[in-house]
């Protein structure tokens, strides 16, 4: 039994129960939260604890927390808020999209080096340790600190064993140069997951994907979007997910919303802004149980198969 290691300490995955495998607590940019918390709402802490508590009450057990320190990501908080509400929480190491300054002549030796740190001894100061990595390319591909990064994450997750989640965005086929990448430095296949897949309704693409051996992240459920924005509807993500299950992809699904329930993103937006995007995810973290799931009943997928995939699918994932 393989056991998985959480802001609170570690558990087995049999412990993970139903999970949620890519959602945000606390999200801004880097050091917000941990130097100037007042550009949050003052209450944030209380709607993190709200939305764990629904979650729990819900039946979900776990989730992964996807900001990484470039995000602003907050582990003292994650821990507090996990042992309030008795919620899993995998903290995540490893870098999103955002290329910092003075770090160009940095090597992939030394931030492995730092992911590992974060993996094996703990975050930010503390001893609180990160569960999972994360590598990020977007629309503008393969940039020389994207390789860097995604050549990092790897080599960190080949020397602890742990998993990478990748956000991606596959219209411009961009996991293509990510996996590559990857292997490249001796990552196996099985223990990575591709996010954000929703962006696409490119099956073809998607069962590429699924042939390298990874696995298919189902979050951004809806998108969110300001307006103005393009993005593909949530019926036409509902659509594409029955097309995968109808394609027997069902066995490589992990669900998330790639949700976030404080960000100074949305918690500095006009009162009439917060209204536009709260009306885009009513029930926050609950969406897709209450409106993916019962969307694909009514397509004739049976209810109980999808929950159990966000039981059995991590616990999997996690287990290589
Ligand atoms: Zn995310």
């Amino acid at each position: 039994m393989k056991t998985i290691q959480t802001v609170t300490g570690t558990i087995t995955t049999e412990e993970l129960g139903s999970t949620l495998m890519h959602e945000h607590l606390v999200c801004s940019s880097m050091g917000i939260a941990t130097h100037y918390p007042q550009m949050y709402r003052s209450n944030y802490k209380e709607v993190i604890v709200g939305d764990l508590t629904a979650m729990k009450e819900n039946g979900f057990s776990s989730l992964v927390e996807a900001t990484p320190v470039c995000l602003g990501r907050d582990v003292k908080t994650l821990k507090e808020v996990s042992e309030e509400t008795g919620m899993n929480i995998i903290a995540t190491t490893g870098w999103w999209g955002c290329e910092p300054p003075y770090l160009g002549p940095s090597s992939e030796e030394q931030w492995a080096r730092c992911f590992i740190d974060d993996l094996t001894v703990g975050c930010d100061g503390t001893d609180i340790k990160a569960g999972i990595l994360k590598a990020a390319m977007d629309k503008d591909g393969p940039t020389e600190w994207k390789k860097k990064i995604h050549r990092a994450v790897g080599m960190a997750a080949v020397e602890t064993g742990k998993n990478i989640f990748l956000h991606t965005y596959c219209p411009t086929e961009t996991p293509r140069h990510q996996l590559q990448l990857l292997k490249e430095v001796g990552v196996d296949m099985n223990k990575v997951a591709v996010d954000h897949i929703p962006e696409t309704t490119d099956l073809d693409f998607v069962k590429w994907i699924y042939d390298q051996g990874a696995w298919l992240g189902l979050d951004r459920l809806p998108c969110i979007s300001f307006p103005g924005e393009y993005s593909v509807g949530i019926q036409t993500r509902i659509k594409f997910i029955k097309q995968m299950l109808d394609a027997d992809m069902g066995d490589r699904i992990l669900f998330s919303h790639d949700y976030t329930s404080a960000t100074t993103l949305f918690d500095n937006q006009p009162e009439e802004m917060r209204e536009y995007v709260a009306a885009q995810i009513p029930d926050r973290f609950l969406f897709l149980k209450k409106h993916v799931f019962p969307a694909l009943a009514d397509m004739g997928v049976d209810p109980d198969y999808l929950w159990n995939l966000t039981i059995e699918n991590p616990k999997k994932f996690f287990e290589g």
